[in-house]
């Protein structure tokens, strides 16, 4: 068995090490990677494990980390546990909470950077513009704002879904006098200390915001459309000596990861299967609320008045306490307009404020980015994605773009567990993928067959309408035709087990115009 994998990884190491790669097959890589989050650094690592070197990373800033480099905002930390949110295959037994903070995150990607030695492969400052793929030659040809062209048999296309920000367009924003920022473009030279700050909107990123600044500015003022529902954190330090056992044990620290990935799955159960656990999910966070809130105006306030899970559901342990302070107001009526030193509410009332944070999240459902990808037919995808909405097999390949692979594409993401799981189980998918791929000679692509792409969705869309997403709040996760394209309907663990294999009865095997007859013959 042991001598099989050695002699696997040889041929793999003789296949894809970059130099023969490359002048074999007169393709600049085999893979390009576009983004340097979690998602593409997984995938580079995967790629190097399986033997194959030869790939870039586009990341389009002057550092990796995705999210986790965009966010810096006050307080801003995971609110899934680190032990699980972290690669499987690069556990981290020196987390320092339960929860880490921002920063932590970020120094823990950069250390799989550091030990998996990416960065030779990874090009900074370099925003991939367009790719179009080429029946002729097989491959795509990537092109980015440097003007370099890159050519590539295979893209894995990691561009994350939170990074587009809702700035909402209000009336006389224009004619502020003061500071006015987004929550994932923090401005980290303006000084909170004493000032009148208005916090708009009560998602994932203002609870974290609210309570690690209400303490130093002058007055908070938060601008609440929808309440959410808030659950409890229950964040500690980790002590020494846990640490340790970790470092010793590594299989102890795998078995907690289970452990809270399991205790996740049971909360995913209250928004797609079992209306109970959701009834049990709500007492809780009423629970939360009334302990942290005694004033009773101010509990109604901040009462949700939709189904648990409909839109995310938060946790904070500091959240409720920061709304009880003297100077902090929580507003439920409209914003009307901003005025040069105030936001107006549709009842007339002027709230005086020198920096407004919009924590108003970010466009996710409707609008897929500036990267130009043409397929076979010269069909454009996100114009395509305009009409029918977001759509791929297993949220991983569409079909006419053949070897091209998204990760945390449509319908992947979740309400109830790590994302990073999501991530691993799609590279999974991905590495069965190339092995496909590659018994089918150095010639052929694959293309997902429109009608398993098509059944594939349609189940998935009948899903959703069983869950909690379907109970009629307006949350990100629908688009604008009302179509929940970004939200994978069942649990984490249904996800892994169906995206293990790749069936080969999906794909169509595709041959560059360019290559051989007697190089068309394979079948996967
Ligand atoms: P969000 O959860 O979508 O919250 C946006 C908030 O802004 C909502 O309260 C929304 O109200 C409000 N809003 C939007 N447009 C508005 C407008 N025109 N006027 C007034 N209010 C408006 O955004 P986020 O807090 O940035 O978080 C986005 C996602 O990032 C999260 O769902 C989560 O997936 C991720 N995130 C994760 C973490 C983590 O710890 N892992 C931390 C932060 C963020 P409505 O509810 O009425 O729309």
């Amino acid at each position: 068995m042991e001598h099989h994998t050695i002699a696997r990884t040889r041929v793999y190491l003789h296949r894809y090490s970059s130099v023969r790669y490359m002048e074999r097959m007169k393709v600049d890589v085999y893979a390009a990677i576009i983004g340097a989050g979690f998602a593409g650094l997984g995938a580079a690592v995967r790629l190097k494990q399986r033997g194959n070197t030869s790939f870039v990373v586009f990341e389009r800033a002057a550092d990796i980390g995705g999210t986790w480099r965009d966010n810096i905002y006050p307080g801003c930390a995971c609110d899934v546990p680190s032990h699980l949110y972290s690669l499987s295959f690069a556990p981290n037994p020196n987390w320092s909470r339960l929860y880490s903070s921002q920063p932590e995150i970020l120094a823990y990607l950069r250390n799989v950077v550091t030990t998996y030695e990416l960065t030779p492969q990874i090009r900074y400052n370099t925003t991939v513009i367009s790719a179009e793929f080429s029946e002729q030659t097989g491959y795509w040809t990537l092109t980015d704002s440097v003007g370099a062209i890159t050519t590539a048999r295979v893209i894995i296309s990691a561009t994350g879904p939170l990074n587009r920000p809702n700035m909402p367009k209000l009336v006389g924003l224009n004619t502020f006098q003061g500071q006015a920022f987004h929550s994932a473009a923090w401005d980290p030279t303006c000084d909170l200390t004493g000032k009148r700050v208005a916090v708009i909107g009560t998602g994932a990123s203002a609870i974290q915001i609210v309570p690690a600044i209400a303490p130093t500015v002058e007055h908070l003022t938060i601008f609440q459309r929808t309440a959410p529902y808030v659950t409890p954190r229950s964040d500690r330090a980790v002590k020494r000596f846990e640490q340790g056992l970790f470092k010793r044990m590594p299989l102890i620290q795998k078995a907690y990861r289970s452990f809270i990935f399991w205790q996740n799955e049971l909360t995913g159960l209250s928004f797609v299967r079992s209306n109970l656990f959701n009834k049990v999910g709500t007492r809780v966070a009423r629970k939360h609320l009334e302990a942290a809130i005694s004033d009773p105006e101010l509990q109604r306030k901040a009462t949700p008045d939709y189904k648990l899970g409909c839109k995310r559901v938060l946790v904070s342990d500091d959240y409720y306490p920061a709304l009880n302070r003297s100077n902090v107001d929580l507003v439920t009526d409209k914003i009307a307009e901003v005025k040069p030193h105030a936001i107006v509410t549709k009842d007339g009332t002027e709230h005086l404020v020198d920096v407004i944070i919009f924590s108003t999240g970010f466009i996710v459902a409707d609008i897929f980015g500036d990267l130009n990808i043409t397929g076979r037919a010269g069909q454009h995808l996100y114009e395509q994605w305009l009409t029918t909405g977001a759509e791929a097999h297993y949220g991983i390949t569409v079909s006419g773009y053949p070897n091209l692979l998204l990760l945390v594409g449509p319908n992947t993401g979740l309400g109830h567990n790590s994302i990073v799981h999501m991530i691993e189980s799609q590279l999974n998918y991905v590495l069965d993928y190339l092995r496909l791929l590659d018994g089918a000679g150095e010639s052929a692509f694959l293309d997902v067959k429109p009608d398993a792409q098509d059944a594939y969705n349609q189940a998935i869309q009948q899903k959703l309408r069983s869950t909690v997403w379907a109970s009629g709040c307006q949350s990100w996760y629908l688009n604008t035709q009302g179509k929940n394209t970004t939200i994978w309907p069942d649990l984490a663990s249904a996800y892994r087990k169906a995206t293990r294999r790749v069936n080969p009865a999906d794909y169509e095997v595709g041959f560059s115009k360019e290559s051989a007859p007697a190089d068309q013959s394979a079948a996967i």
